[in-house]
């Protein structure tokens, strides 16, 4: 818990490099994948069932890549915390492990 509590700012979603094609149908990009512009950092969220991303400069993805390693390590402290939970809570009732029968 105490652990918890020093991750700091997290970061929903993942920083990925993405290729993107540019809103000028003439460009070399709309020929084929090969010809895509980047790839640039960029970062994917799901939001209310919709796939939001966002393009990052090199910069920005720098900056905020400690965000998303918080986020995974918040994470596995909270899996942790809950595995701790119910063995604590299963000897106290006296409940067998369930992975032990
Ligand atoms: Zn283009």
């Amino acid at each position: 818990m105490a652990e918890i509590a020093k991750v700091g700012f997290c970061l929903p979603g993942s920083l990925v490099a993405r290729t993107t094609r540019c809103g000028n149908s003439g460009c070399a990009c709309h020929t084929g994948p090969e010809k895509r512009h980047g790839p640039y950092p960029s970062w994917t969220r799901r939001v209310a069932g919709k796939t939001v991303t966002r393009t990052l400069s090199a910069e920005q993805a720098e900056r905020y890549k400690p965000f998303f390693q918080n986020s995974r390590r918040l994470k596995g402290l909270v899996e942790d915390l809950e595995a701790l939970s119910v063995r604590v809570v299963s000897e106290a009732e006296g409940w067998a492990n369930p992975l032990e029968g």
